[in-house]
């Protein structure tokens, strides 16, 4: 395979060279931290009162976490750290508690920031030959405007339709003959199924490949979106407070993303000690951000659980590689007392080739029992079959995923459009029981 590359010099450094510009970049960044009103009470603390307190890597590890409360207390300009003059953009997410978080970013972090996003989209053999119709939505969330600057910078030809409004969508795929789109994998799903009353064939367009992200999604959904239209599906992960999108992207080996280490320092670490894991253990992604100046943030807790894979990439690219995201420590149900992911339930269901597109898992009680309903679309052709060729699928997903999480579900079938339709990140979970 011919390996396009963005940068070849930093993507291709050895290890070596990437921890050099890693240990200058930390240097100057907990410089840029040093006048923010949080850093400057909390580093001295450490003992590090200046940049040249950082001697080596390994004193990053002195650095408290910086947690998404830290970012919330801090609103709207603790964690400043060049004048208000100086931010060309801001972002921002509004977390659970309704207080908003938000990121500043100066000219020259929209050009890191940018730059990274390109090198992103190339590796995964894009190009200014691509037509890129972008569906994330655009406005505060970083995911529209992060991708449609890098994508620019490619020389892509961008179609800034952001989310939603599935026809025009497929209108435009059509007419523009897009090569290459930037989606969540549930409205990805969501369009497959809109796909045969639009009139439009998938031999009508053109799509090569789509990168996908900002919601947690399976290998077996990505198998599966793969072999619907005929593309190839590339992870990408980012987060608003490293940014948005252009942390970590797959390249065309598609096995891991690769974190860009001369962006961000990556450690996993146990989410209940919060000691450093070592590379192939699963746990909490800690990012540290080193080219933010308008705004640093050092060892943020992303609450993403991941690992980090020890080999070296076939590309020949050196920055590690991020697993697919298992799930957030916020998002971890536990049922009557066991631990489930929403990801274990989606590998199981998305393996069974009569599934449709949608699913959703809601939570409710009996008494003092939880119970598990799995609601599933499944197929047209499939649902206005049989009755009993419906009773052995419903009884084999419970079997498959009583087998996989040890908790019997209830399944219900349901044809295609009847569970809700998310534009942006899915809603995959109702959880019901506090409410009973
Ligand atoms: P919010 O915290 O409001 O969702 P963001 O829009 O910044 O804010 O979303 C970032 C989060 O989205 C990540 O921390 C992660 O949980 C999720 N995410 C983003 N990309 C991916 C991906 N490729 N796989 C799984 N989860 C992802
Ligand atoms: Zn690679």
């Amino acid at each position: 395979m011919e390996i396009s590359y963005w940068n070849k010099d930093v993507e291709t450094a050895s290890r070596q060279d990437i921890e050099t510009i890693q240990l200058s970049r930390l240097r100057e960044i907990v410089a840029s931290a040093l006048s923010t009103d949080h850093y400057k009470r909390l580093l001295p603390k450490v003992g590090i009162a200046s940049a040249s307190d950082i001697k080596t890597l390994d004193d990053l590890r002195k650095i408290p976490f910086t947690m998404k409360d830290d970012l919330r207390q801090n609103y709207p300009t603790g964690l400043l750290s060049v004048d208000f003059k100086d931010v060309v953009r801001m972002h921002s997410s509004s977390g659970t508690t309704g207080i908003p978080t938000v990121i500043y970013l100066s000219r020259e972090d929209m050009e890191s920031w940018t730059d990274l996003v390109a090198r992103s989209i190339v590796a995964t053999g894009g190009s200014r030959d691509d037509v890129f119709q972008n569906m994330m939505s655009y406005g505060l969330f970083t995911g529209g405007l992060g991708l449609h600057y890098g994508a620019e910078r490619v020389g892509m030809m961008v179609i800034p339709i952001g989310g939603g409004n599935t026809g025009k969508q497929i209108q435009m795929m059509n007419d523009f003959q897009t090569t290459a789109l930037h989606i969540t994998p549930s409205y990805l799903l969501h369009i497959h199924s809109k796909l045969a009353q639009s009139g439009v064939t998938l031999e009508d367009l053109n799509l090569q490949r789509a990168f996908i992200g900002a919601e947690p999604h399976s290998e077996e959904t990505r198998q599966k979106l793969e072999e619907l239209f005929g593309i190839k599906c590339f992870n990408s992960y980012g987060l608003s407070e490293m940014n948005g999108p252009g942390v970590a992207f797959e390249c065309e080996y598609r096995d891991g993303m690769h974190i860009w280490e001369d962006g961000f320092i990556p450690e996993i670490i146990d989410p209940e000690t919060g000691d450093v894991l070592p590379d192939g253990e699963l746990g909490e992604l800690v990012l540290t951000n080193l080219t933010r100046k308008a705004m640093p943030i050092l060892r943020y807790r992303t609450r993403d659980l991941a690992h980090l894979y020890d080999g070296v990439c076939r590309c020949g690219r050196q920055h590690r590689r991020l697993s697919r995201i298992k799930g957030r420590t916020d998002d971890m149900m536990i049922i009557n007392g066991v631990n489930v992911f929403p990801s274990q339930i989606e590998e199981v269901i998305m393996r069974i080739p009569e599934v449709g597109t949608n699913y959703q898992i809601y939570l409710t009680k009996k008494g003092a029992i939880d119970q598990l309903t799995v609601k599933v679309e499944i197929y047209s052709k499939i649902f206005s079959g049989e009755a009993s060729q419906l009773d052995q699928i419903k009884k084999r997903i419970a079997e498959e995923l009583r087998a996989s999480i040890f908790i019997h579900p209830q399944v219900q079938l349901h044809e295609p459009g009847y569970l809700p339709v998310f534009e942006g990140k899915a809603v995959r979970v109702v959880d019901q029981r506090d409410q009973m």
